[in-house]
């Protein structure tokens, strides 16, 4: 048996790049992991048999950790199978790469739980097969991504504030964003400013500079979520940004008596996280 932990995501910034023959979009972003985490417990079985605490989310084959066992299975050529139950403590369709996380800890977990060796380019071509965000989460530092999201690179750097993660209950898909977004720009993407060489040039400039794509779209769909925006600069957030295509939204804050403040104040009527400074998962 094993109990592991997937640890959620923010986007520090993010940029459409344009849209691909694949269909896919190619994007620019920088992933980093915060410690609100989902537990998961795999156990040995004959059968593929999962449980969620959610009963919002599916237990089914429409599960990522479903595909993750099915890949794996395929892959190391055997039939057995594993029990697998989620506690779920990250929002779901929340721009926090839950699914995607809980994906990747099966994918790693798993192999070792039936004794069988896989390496670490299988297993990356297995996680960009169940998502474009799954590869980030086979690694635990914080990484410049482009491509669909799977070209990564780790960069060694801490983020040297308080993350107040301000989650407004909305299920936003990422489906629908970049159908919007495509839509809206009629398939022409400006020329942006490269986040590579933002986050190179100076990364403590870059994460108070940072900025989303699809904030302009999600926030005209549902102004709520830019309130929660501009409630955290109000509250002395040094910058305040949507995580992925939302619905999350964090700020950053360099004084810990700042970010208890924007926890109380937005604790009252929200899901509400407060990551320390320089944090990284076990
Ligand atoms: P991303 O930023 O990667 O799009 P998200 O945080 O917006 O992720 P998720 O929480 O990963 O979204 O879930 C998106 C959808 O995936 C949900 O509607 C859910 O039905 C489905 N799903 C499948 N497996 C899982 C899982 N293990 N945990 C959460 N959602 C899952």
């Amino acid at each position: 048996m094993m109990n592991v932990k997937a640890y959620a995501k923010i986007n520090l910034g993010l940029h459409i790049v344009g849209k691909r023959e694949d269909g896919f979009h190619n994007i620019e972003t920088i992933f980093h992991r915060i410690n609100l985490s989902d537990e998961i417990t795999i156990r040995e079985n004959d059968t593929i048999a999962l449980t969620v605490s959610n009963s919002l989310i599916p237990s089914n084959k429409d599960n990522l950790c479903w595909k993750a066992v099915e890949l794996l299975q395929q892959k190391l050529q055997t039939s057995r199978g594993v029990t697998i139950h989620i506690q779920k403590n990250i929002p779901v369709g929340a721009g926090l790469g839950g699914g995607s996380s809980d994906a990747a800890a099966v994918l790693q977990s798993l192999p070792m739980v039936w004794n069988k060796q896989i390496d670490k380019t299988a297993l990356e071509t297995l996680a960009l097969h169940i998502g474009s965000d799954v590869p980030y989460f086979l690694g635990k530092q914080t990484a410049y991504a482009e491509g669909r999201g799977e070209k990564l690179s780790y960069v060694q750097i801490g983020i040297p504030y308080w993350i107040v993660l301000v989650n407004p209950g909305i299920h936003l898909s990422t489906q629908w964003a970049y159908k919007t977004l495509s839509e809206q720009r009629n398939g022409t993407f400006p020329v942006r400013t490269s986040l590579a060489n933002a986050f190179s040039l100076s990364p403590m400039q870059c994460m108070i500079t940072a900025e989303n794509d699809f904030e302009e779209i999600v926030f005209a769909a549902h102004p709520h979520i830019g309130e929660i925006k501009k409630k955290l600069l109000q509250l002395h957030a040094i910058n305040a940004l949507m995580s992925g295509s939302g619905s999350s939204v964090f700020g950053l804050f360099e004084h810990e008596s700042d970010a208890s403040k924007a926890m109380a104040f937005f604790g009252k009527d929200h899901f509400v996280h407060l990551t320390e400074p320089n944090f990284i998962p076990e």
